[in-house]
């Protein structure tokens, strides 16, 4: 698959500007405000600024804000920040709201031009009248009002003279039309609140599927590109200009969604798990949000390549997890320095050790990166190793330390396991070891070989840490499906009222599949000089994999990991 066939939009981009139909290509990136970005929005946004940089375009970062939503600001905050740390720059910030103006005069001349009208009809009477897909819709007993009683009543509607619900604005198209998003959409609703940006001026906002396309027109955005269910809108998005005599026409062309296996997508549905506090915010690690991922470790580079390796079609199955893991394996194989951490750790004494001495061994941080230098770290009598990495009775083929075995402790000493002390409840509490001084690292000694090497930091300089390995979240191999295929007509009062649902309105039976292992914290021990690790910074611990100094937790001198990946996967890109 070449990267021009992964992405079916730029080929229309390069035919628009061959043909002329397009001078400069104008995107936009389109959030609603009502929740945090998610992976799924970082499709869009590689897409939209991708291709406008790739044609030295521009894309405008709008928020499409015209609900009057109530926690906008701290969504509006947060998507800035998303956007930005995974690498973009947009040309134009805009709020959708900042047109409602324009917006409402469009709509006057709809009504003038006798293509708008006021109903006085229930949302349900609405909905009754609007018909299926294999009946006809009814036309509205209102539908016939004239122009002059129009222009008054949708200025009484601005005016506050109704109540919500009492009337709306809806575009008079055809009521038999088989695409039911042309059966008269409603395109202005009544709703007493307050709006993050516009405040108590607006009592009537615009329904999404009429402001969508006019906040395209208004911004000159050549290619707007928005998700699969938006399909069968198209033809009222281009009524919408034509009709409203918009100066710039605006293209809809749609590509399908982005899905991961194990994960709920949809912002209600993440919503509701913060709500619920199945999670610790919008940024825990286990979320797939943007910030989640950061948080976990992932870096901008990652998240960009694995976007571009899952191709624009207009296909939207779900995309394996696990395929993401490879990218920032990738990202970081040669920048992380490679250290040692102990997550459940087992004292070792080495009594042929002279008691009190301390020697600096010589370790590099990176086999396969010369680059990243080396460091020293403390080698003495007492040393935590892995615990597995112990067993009283070993299976068959178990090279690590057992009594009487002798393994390599990594980039130092071979060691012998001489005794094995435990409590009184028989619980192995410590091990008691003699090493052999000719086998220290980079001696070249070649005397005799051992078949296994463990990691171990030495105790008494060892950093407290803890570590929080991660499990999927959710267990779905499928993936969500389209969270909108079945979404309501464009300009019904559904397909609004789903908007304003937030969580309230989302499906819970998800919660039922949550992974009450999703979370596992272990308590163990750093190498002495990552006491003050800096926020972010990220290594990979032998055996255990990646990790990333946790921004939120993380405390001087003791530090908090979280696991970004293992070292392997079973999956292959
Ligand atoms: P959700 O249903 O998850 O809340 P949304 O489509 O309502 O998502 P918006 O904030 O309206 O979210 O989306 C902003 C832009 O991102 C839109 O153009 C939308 O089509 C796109 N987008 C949202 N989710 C995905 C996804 N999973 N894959 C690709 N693009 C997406
Ligand atoms: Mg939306
Ligand atoms: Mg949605």
């Amino acid at each position: 698959r070449t990267e021009e066939n992964s992405n079916f939009i730029k080929t229309i981009i390069v035919e628009d500007l061959k043909a002329g139909r397009a001078k400069e290509i104008v995107t936009r990136f389109p959030p609603e405000p009502n929740g945090y970005l998610h992976i799924g929005h970082a499709r869009s946004i590689v897409l939209n600024f991708g291709v406008a940089d790739e044609f030295g375009g521009r894309t405008n970062l709008r928020f499409d804000d015209t609900n009057p939503v109530k926690e906008d600001v701290e969504y509006v905050e947060a998507i800035k920040e998303d956007v930005k740390w995974l690498g973009y720059e947009w040309d134009g910030l805009f709020f959708a709201s900042d047109y409602f103006e324009e917006m409402y005069d469009r709509a006057v001349l709809l009504i003038k031009k006798g293509l708008a009208y006021v109903d006085d009809s229930t949302a349900d009477q609405i909905r009754e009248m609007r018909g299926t897909l294999t009946e006809p819709g009814r036309e509205s007993p209102y539908r016939n009002r004239s122009v002059e009683e129009n222009l008054d009543l949708f200025a009484r509607m601005r005016a506050g003279e109704f109540q919500n619900g009492q009337k709306v604005l809806r575009a008079k198209i055809d009521m038999k039309s088989p695409n039911i998003n042309m059966r008269d959409p409603v395109i202005y609703r009544i709703s007493h609140a307050h709006h993050h940006n516009t405040g108590d001026k607006w009592c009537i906002y615009p329904m999404y599927a009429y402001a969508h396309p006019l906040e395209d027109a208004i911004e000159g955005v050549t290619h707007s590109l928005c998700t699969l269910e938006f399909e069968d809108q198209r033809p009222f998005y281009d009524w919408v200009i034509r009709e409203c005599e918009m100066p710039h026409v605006s293209r809809q062309y749609e590509f399908g969604r982005l899905n991961l296996t194990n994960a709920v997508m949809s912002k209600r549905k993440l919503k509701l798990l913060v709500d619920e506090k199945v999670v610790d915010g919008w940024d825990d690690p286990r979320m797939p949000t943007i910030s989640g991922f950061r948080r976990k470790g992932f870096t901008p580079k990652s998240i960009r390549d694995f976007i571009t390796a899952t191709g624009i079609s207009r296909g939207s199955g779900a995309v394996d997890a696990r395929m993401l893991d490879h990218y920032i394996r990738e990202d970081l194989k040669l920048a992380a320095p490679r250290t040692m951490a102990v997550l459940d750790p087992l004292k070792v004494v080495i009594t042929n050790y002279p008691e009190g001495q301390v020697e600096m061994l010589e370790i590099e941080n990176n086999s396969e990166n010369p680059e990243l230098g080396s460091r020293s770290i403390p080698f003495s009598r007492e040393i935590y190793i892995e615990r597995e990495d112990f067993m009283e009775t070993p299976p068959p083929k178990y090279h690590r330390l057992y009594p009487g075995n002798e393994v390599r402790l990594k980039s130092a000493y071979f060691i012998k396991c001489e005794e094995v002390v435990k409590d009184e409840a028989g619980n192995v509490v410590e091990l008691r070891c003699t090493y052999d001084p000719e086998t220290k690292s980079g001696t070249g000694f070649t005397g005799r070989k051992v078949k296994g090497t463990i990691h171990w930091v030495e105790a008494t300089r060892a950093v407290p840490a803890e570590f929080r390995l991660y499990e999927p979240l959710i267990y779905d191999e499928d993936g969500e499906t389209d969270p909108d295929a079945e979404a309501a007509p464009a300009g019904s009062l559904e397909a609004e009222g789903e908007r304003l649902a937030g969580a309230a309105g989302a499906d819970k039976s998800f919660l039922n599949r949550i992974n009450p292992n999703s979370l596992v914290t272990a308590n163990g021990f750093v190498e002495p000089d990552m006491k003050d690790v800096a926020a972010h910074s990220k290594f990979q611990f032998f055996r255990h994999g990646y990790f990333n100094v946790d921004p939120k937790t993380s405390a001087p001198g003791r530090p908090v990991f979280n696991r970004i990946v293992s070292l392997k996967s079973s999956f292959e890109v």
